[in-house]
């Protein structure tokens, strides 16, 4: 078989050059020879030997030396060492530094033909894979790489902000849409910034130090211009936070004009039905009523005080959410609990309830609104009231931790399905295990709802039917500023 691979014959003793020249031209590989130091660098600058073969204490060297200094500069490089005399030592260097293999004195040709094509054959094969894994990771790698810049093109057309930070909260990637709802215009280099200092907006601060305790926190971001972004928050393991939000600018309109035909329906309604409770009140001051008629009266006196409760609930959860009365100033909590219970007491003795207050020896003031703070009290405990059967058990916990009070209010009652507790808050929903005879609209916990958010707080129920429900509302002590709200 023909072999035109070249060797290269660093040595400088003739007999034993001409030797190995005679033995590999014999079967057919290419011969360079280097004499000296200098025609061994020429010779490794100007072609690529498939093998270098170095003789003992060429030019009077140290072999080995020579060989790793090659093998620094060019790594693949099949070297092998002809030893002239038997040293285990430099044997066990040589196999450290790399080299291929060794010959030793005294030479035969069939084994100098033999080590080369081994040495060579070695290196081939190294070098066939060698190629193949570069090929294989080079394709991977371009592989990772096309995916990650189609979900960089993904990102960047999707029409929902995406934002991503790091743990520190500095920015990793705000993609078009997210900078276009910030008004960021620029294509100026924001990341690695903080993002309430690229992005300075109320909502977005809070949604952030909300996700500090609550894992998945959701809120609304709110522009000047009357733009209203939805925005949830998604932790990232080993990256941070992704910060997804979606336009509900609409949504928002349309609920208005919902809430503003519903506000207005409910106030052109107040005044008859002020007209007719009035005239059935008067209905038997005005001649004598019959057992019957009485009896009719009496439903319609009722009927009518229920729808009157509805209309009013209704006009008050509008009032609610259309931010009228965002006003805030300082709240004695401890005046709002007592009024709130002198109001209720007379229901709780006379369903004979027991109630237990927990309240710290200080109760602190708050920033809220006087008037809705007392009015979600009113409905959390005249709810507990209601539901709890007679000589039932009512609990009033409040606690101050880390800048928030924390109301829990406990009771007795039939407990709430865990089907309808996501429900419960939404506007007229109602368990389906309300008990037989206890009326409501479904809308005092709406309003509650209201309240909370309106004071930047959290609620949520635990309850086991049969059992009881508490319901738990965690409010700041200092609320923050928000953008106002449309
Ligand atoms: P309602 O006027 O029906 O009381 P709410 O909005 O106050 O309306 O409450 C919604 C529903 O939640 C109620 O209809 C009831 O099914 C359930 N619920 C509220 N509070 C309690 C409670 N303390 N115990 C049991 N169920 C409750």
């Amino acid at each position: 078989m023909p072999k035109s691979d070249l060797v290269l014959l660093a040595m400088d003793d003739e007999q034993i050059l001409q030797l190995f020249e005679r033995a590999l031209t014999a079967v057919s590989y290419l011969v360079a020879i280097a004499r000296d130091r200098p025609a061994l660098d020429k010779a490794l600058q100007e072609s690529s030997p498939a093998l270098v073969i170095i003789s003992q204490n060429f030019n009077g060297a140290d072999e080995l030396e020579i060989a790793a200094g090659m093998l620094d500069r060019f790594p693949t490089q099949p070297v092998l060492l002809l030893l002239l005399k038997d040293s285990p030592a430099v044997v066990k260097k040589a196999i450290n530094i790399g080299i291929s293999d060794c010959l030793y004195a005294p030479l035969h040709i069939e084994e100098i033909v033999k080590t080369v094509e081994n040495s060579i054959k070695r290196a081939d094969r190294i070098g066939d894979w060698t190629r193949r894994e570069v090929k294989r990771t080079t394709a991977s790698l371009q592989h990772r790489l096309d995916e990650l810049q189609k979900l960089d093109t993904i990102i960047d057309h999707i029409e929902d902000g995406v934002i991503i930070v790091d743990e520190l909260s500095n920015l990793l990637s705000i993609n078009p849409a997210a900078r276009r709802a910030f008004g960021l215009w620029q294509e100026e280099e924001v990341k690695g910034k903080r993002v309430t200092d690229v992005l300075p907006n109320p909502d977005l601060k809070i949604l952030l130090n909300e996700s500090i305790h609550n894992p998945m926190p959701h809120n609304e971001i709110a522009f000047e211009d009357g733009r209203v972004l939805s925005a949830q928050c998604t932790p990232v393991p080993k990256i941070g936070m992704a910060i997804t939000m979606q336009d509900i600018t609409y949504l928002k309109q349309i609920d208005r004009l919902k809430n503003e035909f519903v506000h207005t329906v409910s106030h052109d309604l107040r005044s008859p039905l002020t007209a007719i409770l009035g005239y059935v009140d008067l209905l038997d001051r005005v001649g004598p009523v019959n057992d019957q008629q009485r009896e009719f009266i009496h439903r319609v006196q009722n009927s009518v005080q229920s729808i009157t409760a509805l209309v009013n609930d209704l006009l008050e959860l509008g009032r609610i959410e259309a931010g009228f009365d965002s006003q805030k100033e300082v709240v004695p909590l401890d005046g709002i609990i007592r009024f709130t219970l002198e109001t209720l007491g007379g229901q709780i003795s006379d369903k004979k309830l027991n109630l237990h207050l927990n309240l710290p020896d200080e109760i602190p003031q708050m920033r809220g609104n006087p008037i809705r703070l007392r009015q979600m009290l009113d409905n959390l405990i005249g709810n507990a009231i209601k539901y709890t059967p007679e000589n039932g058990e009512i609990t009033i916990d409040l606690e101050v931790r880390n800048d928030q009070v924390i109301f829990r209010i406990s009771d007795t009652g039939p407990g709430i399905p865990p089907g309808d507790q996501p429900h419960i808050f939404e506007k007229f929903y109602r368990a389906s295990n309300v008990p037989k005879g206890v009326g409501g609209s479904g809308l005092g916990l709406a309003i509650v709802k209201s309240i909370v958010d309106n004071h930047q707080g959290r609620i949520w129920v635990d309850s086991l039917l049969g059992q009881g429900s508490t319901f738990t509302v965690v409010l700041p002590i200092y609320m923050q500023a928000t953008a106002p709200h449309v």
